[in-house]
């Protein structure tokens, strides 16, 4: 099972140079790989490969950063170039790969080996980077399992950061929790569940936001190249910074609700999601949102033995939750109203939509026919079908 820790580095100015000079070479060798790449007739990734060990030859700067980092970058590329065709199959329009400036070059990683956590019973503890050295950090939660991997990302604030992921080998038992949940996420609302729960958007982001677009325009009036322009930048990004912290607190507190509360969660498959939605709508922000929030519920779920079911979010909106009809509504209308007498906000219905779909997908892979019986009386069953039905992955709402 994959675990995943974020700590906050301290570095010396020391350090800092050479975490400012391993990601320069690492953006460096990304741009070039890009560059070979696009040359190349055959896509070979191998050879992308090899030719980093040339690189080091012509360039010996490169020997003073960890040879792994560099590797890491040709697998980045290809990481980057799958979701890159992934993207395109689904029909969105994209250019090719760019190549990265500066500003767009922020993190590198430590794969498999080069780094160390030295533990020191003070204040700081030590992140040890092969070539880099020992960097001051604060471990703030017990670290469990290998470490497979370090990715240090230095934020547009300049603050930096260690992501570490680790590995233990135990395998979580199945969750004896038997409710089950649907989430809708959404604009207006980030999410509104089946249990008729909701959190609206607006609420923890209006503050910060009005702030921020202050601070933007003035900002946006400083003369290029000034102290003061330059200033005023990391006054934004601070707030900026602050914005993802709180955002990305909000999304943890909420996913280990849902993890605590249930045992199975159901939400739309976000890939599809996003593609058939609207595109006039905020986009991006909540793309990103989503998707991280999509990603806590995930692994605190793993860890917890709680399953997560992705469903295709189509018709999840029109389809009345209680009696199947369809029932169109415009992007405005906010009340789902059915003939069946079903009326209720257009998320919820929605909410509800996706874990019946999700449900219904449950069933359909994951029971044997000799149980068929069991799921056709689900409604009558005994407390000791229920057992019996949670043996075999069957979830309740
Ligand atoms: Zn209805």
């Amino acid at each position: 099972m994959m675990h995943a820790y974020k700590f906050r580095l301290y570095p010396t100015k020391e350090n800092e140079e050479k975490l400012l000079l391993t990601l320069n070479k690492c953006r460096y060798v990304y741009n070039f790989l890009l560059d070979e790449l696009n040359r190349q007739k055959v896509i070979d990734k191998a050879q992308l490969q090899e030719m980093i060990v040339d690189l080091k030859r012509v360039e010996p700067d490169l020997q003073d950063v960890h040879s792994k980092a560099l590797q890491y970058e040709n697998y980045r590329l290809f990481s980057n170039l799958r979701s890159l065709s992934q993207t395109k199959k689904h029909g969105r329009k994209v250019g090719s790969l760019r190549f990265k400036g500066k500003n767009w070059f922020k993190t590198f990683s430590y794969n498999q080996s080069g780094f160390a956590i030295i533990e020191n019973n003070t204040r700081f503890d030590k992140l040890w980077l092969s070539k880099i050295g020992e960097i001051p950090m604060i471990v703030h939660r017990k670290i469990e399992g290998k470490i497979k991997q370090v990715t240090i990302k230095r934020a547009s604030s300049g603050k930096w950061f260690a992501s570490v992921i680790t590995e233990t080998e135990n395998e979580v038992p199945q969750s004896t929790n038997t409710k089950a949940i649907g989430i809708d996420l959404g604009i207006k609302n980030f999410v509104f569940d089946s249990d008729g729960n909701s959190l609206s958007n607006q609420k923890f982001l209006e503050k910060s936001s009005k702030k921020l677009g202050k601070e933007q325009r003035k900002f946006s009036r400083k003369a290029k190249g000034s102290q003061n322009r330059n200033k005023q930048r990391i006054i934004v990004a601070r707030i900026h910074e602050k914005i993802v912290n709180q955002r990305e607190d909000f999304q943890h507190k909420l996913s280990r609700y849902y993890v605590n509360n249930y045992g199975l969660i159901a939400i739309e498959d976000l890939q599809v999601k996003n593609m058939i939605r609207n595109r006039c709508l905020s986009k991006s922000i909540s793309d990103a949102a989503w998707s991280k929030f999509d990603q806590m519920l995930e692994y605190k779920a793993e860890s917890a033995g709680v399953r997560v079911v992705k469903v295709e979010p189509n018709n999840t909106t029109q389809i009345c939750s209680n009696c199947g009809i369809n029932v169109q509504k415009k992007l405005g209308d906010r009340i789902h109203e059915c003939q069946c007498g079903l009326i209720i906000d257009r998320d919820y219905n929605s909410a509800k939509n996706i874990l019946n779909k999700a449900l219904l997908s449950e069933r359909q892979e994951s029971t044997p026919v000799e149980i068929e019986p069991l799921i056709l009386s689900e409604q009558v069953r005994s407390k000791k079908q229920e057992a019996l039905s949670v043996r075999v992955g069957q979830f309740t709402r």
